[in-house]
């Protein structure tokens, strides 16, 4: 086959945050993006989200990857970790600043809270106070990216036509932190392209973030991927499965086999009640025969 003409294989990601244990969410997350990445015949990479220290549990990566292994989603190549690539993050923050779209902020969280024109699904809208220069002399804290006031449109599989006008919705958002730290929006845009993702599958938390992740893409000259974002696991108290329901930890006591089975359910692909407790293996073979983008419904939901 000629250069530049071979058909490109698909590349999905896994990117957990080692804030703790694996659960329900995440396991979700990782079935989805591993199936969807595999029945198309692509890769399937893992990503290690290790950016954010003071929320690093340690032991928790070690402890996300066995588990995986434990399920059989096995992955692709070297596992990322980007706390071993702050030179890239910074090369692309060069970048930026080069193309004159960064300016420094000298705001605190509590400032921007107050002087919001309104708070959005994602925080208060940052209202521009240091878009012409930290006033006062004040010392410069975090980096933000000037955004534009357009609309930004996707298509999601599951969730149909998304719009969003990071000017109206989000406002000039922070790609260094305060602590020094470059911010996720940054961090998961430049390991994405540089991994060659094509497909980004991933909770429902994370979709009101991909109108920015796309918008660095046109600015930093990446490829876009393909979104899907799965419906979010719900704890009792009807909001997001995440380290406070610490009980909806995967337990080691479970079958691998019972909670995919409880994963692919969640996931709408109408797995045969007769596979509960089946081994993982035949499970997971059931579903990469089976898995279907269509069947995943647009609705979060109690986990199991
Ligand atoms: N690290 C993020 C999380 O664990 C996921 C980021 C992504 O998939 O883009 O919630």
């Amino acid at each position: 086959m000629a250069e530049g003409t071979c058909a490109a294989v698909p590349v999905g990601r896994f990117a957990p945050s080692p804030t703790g244990p694996l659960h329900f969410g995440s396991l979700v997350a990782a079935v989805g993006s591993f199936c969807l990445a595999r029945c198309a015949g692509g890769r399937w990479l893992v990503r290690i989200e290790d950016l954010d220290t003071p929320r690093v549990v340690a032991g928790a990566a070690e402890d996300i990857l066995r588990t995986l292994e434990r399920f059989g989603l096995t992955w692709d190549g070297p596992v990322w970790r980007q706390s071993r690539r702050r030179e890239h993050y910074e090369a692309a923050l060069n970048r930026l600043a080069g193309q004159g779209r960064l300016f420094a902020c000298g705001c605190s969280r509590k400032e921007v809270l107050a002087s919001a024109p309104h708070v959005g699904e994602e925080g208060p809208v940052y209202p521009g106070t240091c878009r012409q220069g930290v006033p006062g002399g004040r010392p410069a804290r975090a980096w933000r990216l000037r955004v534009p006031d357009r609309l930004i449109e996707f298509d999601d599989p599951v969730w149909g036509r998304q719009r969003q006008n990071l000017a109206v919705e989000v406002g000039d958002f922070v790609l260094r932190r305060a602590d020094g730290l470059f911010a996720y929006q940054l961090a998961v845009v430049v390991d994405d392209a540089a991994s060659g993702i094509t497909q980004v599958v991933r909770g429902q938390d994370l979709l009101a973030s991909t109108p920015r992740q796309l918008y660095l893409q046109q600015c930093l000259g990446y490829p876009a991927p393909q979104y899907l974002h799965l419906p979010l696991a719900l704890g009792p108290d009807g909001t997001k499965v995440s380290k406070r329901h610490g009980a909806l930890a995967v337990p080691e006591s479970l079958e691998p086999g019972e909670l995919l089975w409880r994963a692919l359910h969640f996931l709408g692909q109408g797995v045969p009640e007769e596979l509960y407790g089946a081994p993982a293996p035949e499970l997971l073979a059931w579903a990469l025969s089976c898995f279907r983008a269509e069947r995943i419904p647009a609705r979060s939901a109690p986990a199991g």
